[in-house]
């Protein structure tokens, strides 16, 4: 009797890939932290008589987003801007909101200094403590705490809406860093910067998870984003590098669309970065469901 041989097709062998370091967002980065640098540098130039041309009319206040969004109930009720605030500040907030509406909070990821400034103080924590970095906090504390920085945005909305004043500076780390020099600097927001640095070697980008008003703002956009970062469970291996390399520690592998109000849209978990199988978590307009 003929014996029948059955055949078994094989399953689709995810295609994975290789992928050199990227560099680009470290240059995106690097680009602005130097910038902001220079334009807060630039004062002290100025007195010395040695100003950067094209940076004279460039201060910290003129190029803060979060600036605009402080400044929105009384350019509403108003018509002006709060002290210290100018107009290209609200116009970097219309900028930073139309990008977040396509690609979620990229400021916070690609271009704030102030997180990079902890990206990069993060490093040294990640050479100290090795793969327990970013996993000191207890989950069930945490997802609590990353709700705090929505009581702050609350808090600074208030206060500046009714004193018209920009309250926010005598609490701001990111002011603090690039003027801690300068006599506008308060005692509060210097120890708050010191608290910062600190916690960024245990933790990444503490400020931004648990205080920042501004990337809780933009956090928002997450949910209805245009381009979300999405996974494809069929070609998956389950290695779970997304989830490793996720300086906000979101659970990637476990949904098919970020949704979390926590993602900063730095791309790390990709398929151009961490992600070992091609094409398997992308930024992409189609697909996915809620995480
Ligand atoms: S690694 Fe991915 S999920 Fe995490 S913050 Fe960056 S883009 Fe968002
Ligand atoms: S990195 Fe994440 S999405 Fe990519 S294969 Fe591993 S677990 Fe799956």
């Amino acid at each position: 009797m003929q014996q029948q041989i059955l055949i078994k097709k094989p399953s689709p062998v995810p295609r994975t890939i290789k992928k050199p370091k990227p560099w680009y967002r470290s240059a995106v980065q690097s680009f602005f932290f130097v910038l902001v640098a220079l334009i807060s540098l630039n004062k002290v130039l100025e007195e010395a008589g040695m100003a950067i041309p094209f940076l004279s009319q460039a201060s910290l206040h003129a190029i803060c987003p979060f600036g605009g969004v402080v400044s929105i109930y009384k350019f509403v009720t108003v018509g002006t801007l709060i002290q210290k605030i100018h107009e290209s500040a609200f116009i970097l907030m219309l900028i930073a909101f139309l990008l977040a509406i396509a690609f979620g909070p990229v400021i916070c990821g690609w271009v704030c200094p102030f997180g990079t400034f902890q990206e990069w103080t993060g490093k040294i924590g990640r050479k100290i403590f090795g793969k327990k970095y970013n996993h000191y906090v207890p989950v069930k504390i945490d997802v609590y705490f990353r709700y705090i920085r929505y009581i702050i945005l609350a808090w600074v909305v208030y206060v500046t809406a009714t004193t018209a004043k920009l309250m926010f500076q005598d609490i701001d780390p990111y002011f603090a860093l690039f003027q801690f020099w300068s006599d506008e600097v308060s005692m509060t927001a210097l120890i708050i910067l010191g608290v910062t640095i600190t916690l960024s070697l245990f933790v990444e980008r503490p400020y931004c998870k648990y205080a920042c008003p501004y990337g809780a703002v933009l956090g928002i956009f997450n949910l209805f984003r245009i381009f979300k970062v999405r996974r494809t469970p069929s070609s998956c291996i389950d290695c779970k590098a997304c989830d490793q390399v996720c300086p906000m520690n979101i659970s990637v592998s476990s949904g098919t669309a970020v949704l979390s109000h926590q993602c900063i849209s730095c791309m790390k978990c990709t398929s151009e970065n961490a992600c070992p199988v091609a094409e398997t978590v992308e930024l992409s307009i189609k697909g996915g469901a809620k995480q």
